[in-house]
């Protein structure tokens, strides 16, 4: 038997939250963000699952190529437009809408033969400061890529350092609209900027096409406890549900301890469940002791370190807890939200962390 860890990842669960994303769009067209394995769920799996979006992001050329190879026909969307002068001829090869964002991209476009016609993607740094043209360098980028006799449309796009946070979009959408008025051609451009935050809070910011990712695995944007809106709160069913076994129970008396550091000692008498996963699974391994978990459907906690292959849980109150009870660290019935917020991380990183090693499973 292979160990009892693996995780399932729900295609129902997917065409439902596309369904949820599609509502807020309108009738702006949807790129479903499949970076990342999309977010640790598999590419070809999620594409399939998500045939009703109207195009693909990605950000590297090989997922690109497998999605092509796996039927896919839609637009495809890299994020980060190419990385070196050899990506160019993949640009039509793969009919591929790069993301153009930085001075030596609009360089290498210009001189270059690309084979056939293809559609671009022109980055605004409206305030990330992270990838995008300033208002220094707009203009000239946008009349140089515009020029190109291959480039058969320019879309502009933005991206929101703050759309779940206090900070809001309003002054990144000032910024945008002040840098692109004066820019002829451009400020009538088709224009990309929600995420899924701001695709759910700012309905002002839809434009032409929006890039929801992590709504679509059925997590919140805003985060797990005390979030402003939680996944189920927005409607959004988990796509990825990780479980596991107890490998073991220990039973301990006041004073006797647990796991690498000794780090948590029982304060009375207490049943302790071992479950086979661990960081090297992909759990994460700052999840302090009190870190919710479910065993056999019930809520308890993690208690002291994460191991690399196991976790220790408290079953005092799950009596019919034995080896061989099953699991759940995150997903259906426990929101990855819930677990990333108690581990002080994000679900994004809970779920693109997930191991090579944890096999995967597709469920309707
Ligand atoms: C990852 C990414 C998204 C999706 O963001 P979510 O918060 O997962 O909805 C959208 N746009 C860009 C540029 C991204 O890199």
């Amino acid at each position: 038997m292979p160990r009892p860890i693996r995780a399932t990842v729900s295609a129902g669960a997917f065409a439902h939250n596309l369904l949820v994303a599609k509502a807020y769009a309108g009738r702006a067209k949807v790129w479903a963000v499949l970076k990342a394995n999309a977010y640790g769920h598999g590419l070809e799996r999620a594409a399939r699952a998500l045939e009703g979006a109207d195009g693909f992001a990605v950000l590297d050329f090989q997922e690109a190529a497998r999605l092509r190879l796996a039927g896919v026909a839609k637009p495809i969307l890299m994020l980060e437009g190419f990385f070196k002068p050899v990506d160019l001829p993949l640009l039509a090869k793969y009919a591929l809408t790069p993301v153009i964002h930085n001075p030596e991209q609009v360089e290498q476009l210009r001189a270059a033969d690309l084979g056939g016609e293809i559609d671009v993607y022109l980055k605004l740094n409206s305030g990330m400061n992270r990838l995008g043209f300033s208002v220094d360098n707009l203009r000239a980028a946008y009349n140089s890529v515009r020029m190109h006799r291959q480039v058969r449309s320019v879309t502009l796009m933005s991206h929101f350092a703050d759309a779940d946070g206090p900070g809001g979009v309003q002054a990144q959408v000032g910024w945008l609209e002040e840098m692109a008025r004066p820019i002829e051609g451009l400020a009538q451009a088709p224009r990309s900027l929600a995420n899924s935050a701001a695709l759910i809070r700012f309905p002002d910011t839809r434009f032409d096409w929006v890039r929801p990712g992590i709504m679509l695995y059925g997590c919140s944007p805003f985060g797990g406890t005390g979030a402003s809106q939680t996944a189920a709160q927005l409607d959004l069913k988990p796509v990825m549900t990780l479980t596991s076994e107890l490998i073991a129970t220990q039973h301990l008396q006041a004073g006797e301890r647990i796991g690498y550091g000794f780090s948590y000692e029982a304060v009375g008498e207490m049943t302790i469940g071992v479950v086979a996963c661990g960081y090297a699974d992909g759990y994460p391994r700052h999840a302090p002791t009190g870190t919710p978990v479910l065993v056999n459907g019930k809520r308890t906690r993690t208690v002291g370190r994460v191991s690399m292959d196991m976790i220790c849980v408290d079953i005092s109150d799950i009596h019919d807890a034995y080896i061989g009870s099953p699991v759940t660290l995150w997903g259906e019935g426990l929101s990855a939200d819930e677990v990333a917020t108690a581990a002080g991380t994000v679900s994004y990183e809970l779920l693109c962390a997930l191991a090579q090693r944890v096999p995967v499973a597709e469920t309707a």
